[in-house]
């Protein structure tokens, strides 16, 4: 640290991203990222873009904007484009909370959550997962706090149905609910629906996973117009080019090949499937997952061991060293091929080890 370096972020701890190591080929399943190569008609898309650099890119994103309300029924009014999910849920802590609205979101969840409350300088609390990894929905009805919720949840996968966030909306009109749907794709149900019943919903996504889109930056947020503007308002009091005229107009193409994301969601919870499977008899404990990643405990080799095992043998996977959760590994669900090394790979580990 340096002498200059501002007393307000002395104490923060930033988010550790997962590894993306350089140095050798890897079956990489530690990050989330999509197996499949962004749609032709995207990357046909931003590569045409490129001889447009020269100008700014349009803040307003009006290329992306037709596009994307008709293929999810928004209204222009209803969305705002952002640098990633990252940024709308930044946004979101830096609009809807303060002394009076503090954050409350579940101990295990998205790290970014109280990453972002630090930095914003919000009060936050964090609700304890019960056992079996759920989220406790009573326990955020009434609450009177800004609710951030992943659903499904990271790193557990696991989904809460629409009528379960509904209780949250309707017993905390005075707070904003914060839904936060990276991984809504691969088989939860969206609260998109709910945004012209529940003035006080935030809904964000991103074309990071399900549209094979991690380093492009895109996502987006959709609540109530003047839910919206105040997004707005912060984001032109930061950066108003958050979006770079690639990523949006490769978001146009993406949007113009929705039967090829459909059909890479489809084959990620057909590999999924099969992955769970191989794993229950190979003595995993599994919760059910509605995302693009497993969260599996071994009942006998520690997750540190596998997770460093796998590595040494090129498999990477993602391990988390929080106390309630380090018996377990975040394993990404990528192609056929990939899993099947995954697995072969993982056996010879538990067999050394056993
Ligand atoms: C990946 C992820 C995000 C961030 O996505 P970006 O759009 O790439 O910033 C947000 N929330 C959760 C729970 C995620 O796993």
């Amino acid at each position: 640290m340096s002498r200059f370096f501002s007393a307000e972020y002395k104490s923060l701890e930033p988010y550790t991203p997962g590894e993306q190591p350089q140095d050798q080929q890897y079956v990489k399943l530690n990050t989330n990222e999509s197996p499949f190569p962004v749609s032709p008609k995207a990357a046909a898309a931003a590569a045409e873009a490129a001889e447009r650099l020269r100008l700014y890119s349009d803040p307003e994103c009006r290329m992306l904007t037709p596009k994307f309300c008709e293929v999810f029924g928004l209204a222009p009014d209803e969305v705002i484009f952002n640098n990633g999910s990252d940024e709308t849920l930044n946004f979101a802590f830096m609009a809807f909370c303060d002394e009076t609205h503090p954050a409350v979101f579940p101990n295990i969840t998205y790290g970014f959550y109280p990453v972002f409350a630090e930095i914003n300088r919000v009060p936050y609390e964090e609700i304890p997962l019960r056992e079996d990894f759920t989220i406790d929905v009573d326990a955020y009805c009434g609450i009177n706090k800004t609710v951030f919720i992943a659903n499904p949840n990271a790193p557990t996968g696991i989904a809460l149905k629409r009528a379960e966030i509904e209780k949250i909306l309707r017993t905390n009109p005075n707070n904003v609910v914060v839904i936060d749907e990276a991984y809504v794709d691969f088989g939860a149900e969206s609260c998109l629906p709910l945004i012209k019943k529940y003035d006080n919903l935030l809904v964000a996504q991103t074309f990071s996973k399900s549209r094979s889109m991690a380093g492009a930056r895109l996502g987006f947020g959709a609540g109530n117009p003047e839910l919206i503007r105040d997004l707005n308002t912060i984001k032109y009091s930061t950066n108003p080019y958050n979006i770079n005229t690639m990523t949006m107009a490769a978001g146009v193409g993406a949007l113009s090949d929705e039967e090829y994301t459909k059909a890479n969601c489809r084959r990620i919870q057909e590999n999924r499937a099969f992955t769970v499977d191989a794993l229950r008899s190979m003595g995993f404990t599994i919760p059910d997952s509605q995302a693009n990643f497993i969260f599996a405990k071994h009942e006998s080799v520690d997750g540190e061991t596998i997770y460093r095992e796998l590595k040494k043998r090129g498999v990477l996977i993602r391990h988390f060293t929080k106390p309630l959760i380090r018996d377990y590994n975040r394993i990404t669900i990528g192609s056929r091929e990939q899993m099947q090394i995954f697995l072969d790979t993982l056996r010879i580990v538990l067999e050394e080890r056993l």
